[in-house]
Order: C-alpha cells, then sequence, then structure tokens
C-alpha cells in the first residue's frame, strides 16, 4: 500500500475492523481493572470516525485524515481514552504537516509526537501501566526501524506493532499508578491494561494494512 491519503484511508477501516473484531475482549479487559467500557468506547468512537469519511467532504491529505479521526474520537469517545487517542491522532496530524504522502520517516516522526502528546496529556510515564506502555516502546522502534535505508512505511509500523505488543505484555505484572485502574492500587497487578492492549491492536492493525 502507498501511504497517500486513500491509504491512510483503508487503513482506518483495518483500524475500525479490529476494534470491533476485539470489542467483547477489551470489554473483558476494562471490566477487571477499569469500569468496562474501554471496547464499546472505542468501538463507537471508530465507527463514528468512518462514518465523518462518508461524507461529503473528503480529507485530500493523511494529516487532514489524521485531525478529522482526532476531532472526533474526541467528541465521541469520551472517558480517558477519548481525549487521549485524540490528542495522538492531533499531533500526528501536526507532524506530518501537509505532506500527500507518508514515508516511513514521517511514520516514525507521527508515532513520536502522539507519545509526546499523550504524555503531556495524561502524565502517565512508562510503567504505570497505561497504554503509554505500549505506545512508547512502538515510537521507540519506529525510530530505530525508520533509520535503516529505504525504510517503507510497512517496515516501521511492523517494528512499531510488535513493541507495542510487547509492551502491553510486560503490563500484566504491573500496580496501576494512573487511570481507574490505580483505584485498585496492588490488586490491579496480573491484569492486562486495555488501553495498552487496544493501542497494540491498533498498531497491528495499521502495520497490516500498510504491508498489503
Ligand atoms: P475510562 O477509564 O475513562 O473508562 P477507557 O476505559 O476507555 O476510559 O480507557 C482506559 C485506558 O485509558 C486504560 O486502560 C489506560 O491504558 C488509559 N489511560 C487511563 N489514564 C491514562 C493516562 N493518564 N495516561 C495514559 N493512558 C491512560
Ligand atoms: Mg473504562
Ligand atoms: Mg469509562
Amino acid at each position: 500500500m502507498d501511504c497517500t491519503v486513500d491509504g491512510v484511508l483503508a487503513a482506518l477501516r483495518a483500524v475500525t475492523d479490529t476494534v470491533v473484531a476485539h470489542r467483547d475482549e477489551l470489554v473483558g479487559l476494562d471490566r477487571a481493572i477499569g469500569d468496562g467500557d474501554h471496547g464499546e468506547n472505542l468501538t463507537r468512537g471508530f465507527t463514528s470516525v468512518l462514518a465523518k469519511f462518508a461524507d461529503a467532504d473528503q480529507p485530500g491529505t493523511p494529516g487532514q485524515v489524521f485531525k478529522l479521526v482526532a476531532t472526533t474520537l474526541i467528541s465521541t469517545v469520551g472517558g480517558a481514552a477519548g481525549p487521549l487517542f485524540g490528542t495522538a491522532f492531533l499531533r500526528a496530524a501536526t507532524a506530518v504537516g501537509e505532506a500527500s504522502s507518508l514515508d516511513g520517516e514521517l511514520v516514525a516522526a507521527a508515532l513520536r509526537a502522539a507519545v509526546d502528546g499523550v504524555v503531556a496529556r495524561g502524565k502517565a510515564a512508562e510503567g504505570d501501566k497505561t497504554l503509554v506502555d505500549a505506545l512508547a516502546p512502538a515510537a521507540r522502534a519506529a525510530e530505530t526501524a525508520a533509520t535503516e535505508p529505504n525504510a517503507t512505511p510497512a517496515a516501521v509500523l511492523a517494528a512499531a506493532a510488535q513493541a507495542a505488543e510487547d509492551g502491553a505484555e510486560a503490563t500484566v505484572p504491573l500496580v496501576a499508578r494512573k487511570g481507574r485502574a490505580s483505584y485498585l492500587g496492588e490488586r490491579s497487578a496480573g491484569h492486562l491494561d486495555p488501553g495498552a492492549r487496544s493501542t497494540a491492536l491498533i498498531l497491528r492493525a495499521l502495520a497490516t494494512s500498510a504491508s498489503t
């Protein structure tokens, strides 16, 4: 796939399919250490995103797509995840600017901007058992992959997805220090963080879509 606006829109459809397919899993994870709505929140958000793109005014660049995703997620998702995922896409939009197509370096820059935005907004550090535990290693892996000669978006996203999956798994033993799960204190240990899991799922969907 190329990373022009059409490729990015196709990737968002893949993300939505994944979120819908894993809705119950994410609800179950959030039921264990939160309020059980994460799968529902993301399903509502990304379904609304697709509905926006079905409307008349199609975005012309990847950055415009990310901006529309951001505003839609912020206005429809609510809770902790809405503003955080929204901020991630908003910062990604700024990072890619007016580019008509994304290369590996721009993809890595977008992920770096996304994690910096999430941290600025939510104040979680790595190890706090949040989606930062998936997104921060993903951005680092993307940056490393992007330094390879002719690194494609698919290769950069594949590295990011793998790191996010590893980072999400590593949240299991952690005690939550941010978000609802932190109310449980030590009892939050032994559970996968729902936001880290969804972040890994989203990055894997992007990577798979970019490789086709
Ligand atoms: P809510 O907790 O408001 O119901 P969601 O269930 O949709 O929202 O999202 C919960 C996820 O949000 C958590 O699993 C965690 O990964 C993430 N999260 C919560 N607070 C923060 C924060 N301050 N920084 C980063 N991520 C956070
Ligand atoms: Mg929740
Ligand atoms: Mg909630």
